[in-house]
């Protein structure tokens, strides 16, 4: 709605495609459990690192770049899986400190989120996500008010928030004119499915590799999943109500295989990996300036 997104958009991606430029940034909330719908202290999937070991093993072999959005309190509570993720080159931004979709972009959880990433690595979070993509007005001017540079928040689809953000920017932009870019997640054809694992497992992967050829792809991907996506706790899985149970529960050992499957394809289709940070500087490049 914002008067300058038109323009934008098109800036943005006729500038990419003049370039023939195909990105794909690779990312994961790391977060409680099925993002905390159990018992937001629910974590027993950070205590098998030989299994997020392979996961990243998995990834990082087919050259995928991870930019990993944390819920703060996890720096505090699991340093080693941040430590066993910087092994594997991960980038990090901040998702929130803990996780609570009633207030996922509220001035504390944003404060709180910014120090412990800070005390974690001795510098500020460039971008920030909020829980279920929950991302309003003021919670994109408390970001700019705490140096945040981007946010990652929205999904341009029907789902989740159904409508709330269905005719927004699908591409890099500045927030309705603001200093702080946003960088949305990706959607894929004229329905607007969200282009990530839990969907992919979800209607399966051939159906979703049929879409991706058929409609065009946007040339710059957010792609994103979550460890529950990759590792499953039969135990953790059984404590989900019913209703939850039947969309996680559709191939639920399946999340490494598909994503590997889907991501060869895309290898295939010419896009190269990259961290989040990079999809921000081709957007600061890219975009007319703002008054940020
Ligand atoms: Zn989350």
């Amino acid at each position: 709605m914002s008067k300058n997104s038109d323009p934008e958009r098109n800036v943005f991606l006729n500038t990419i495609k003049e370039n023939n430029l195909k990105f794909f940034a690779f990312t994961i909330d790391l977060e409680s459990e099925y993002a905390g719908l159990i018992d937001r202290t629910q974590n027993e999937i950070f205590k098998d690192l030989d299994k997020i070991d392979e996961v990243l093993s998995t990834l990082t072999s087919l050259d995928v770049k991870i930019t990993v959005f944390v819920m703060g309190q996890l720096f505090e509570l699991f340093p080693e899986v941040i430590k066993l993720m910087e092994e594997y080159h991960c980038e990090f931004e901040a998702h929130s400190y803990t996780h609570d979709y009633n207030n996922p972009d509220s001035e504390f959880e944003i404060i709180k989120a910014k120090e412990a990433y800070f005390n974690y690595f001795n510098k500020y979070p460039k971008g920030y996500r909020a829980p279920r993509g929950k991302i309003s007005r003021q919670g994109i001017n408390y970001l700019a008010k705490h140096g945040f540079l981007y946010d990652s928040s929205i999904f341009p689809s029907y789902f989740p928030n159904p409508f709330r953000y269905l005719f927004s920017n699908k591409d890099i932009h500045y927030f309705n004119g603001s200093g702080t870019m946003e960088i949305p997640f990706t959607s894929i054809t004229p329905f607007r499915l969200t282009l990530s694992i839990s969907y992919i497992k979800l209607f399966g992967v051939d159906f979703y590799l049929k879409l991706s050829k058929l409609f065009s792809l946007n040339p710059v991907i957010c792609f994103d999943s979550h460890l529950h996506d990759f590792i499953h706790i039969e135990s953790s899985f059984n404590m989900l109500p019913l209703y939850w149970r039947i969309p996680y529960g559709r191939n639920k050992l399946k999340g490494i295989e598909y994503c590997v499957k889907y991501i060869k394809q895309i290898k295939k289709m010419g896009y190269q990996f990259c961290y989040m940070s990079e999809l921000y500087e081709l957007g600061e490049k890219v975009l007319p300036s703002s008054n940020g």
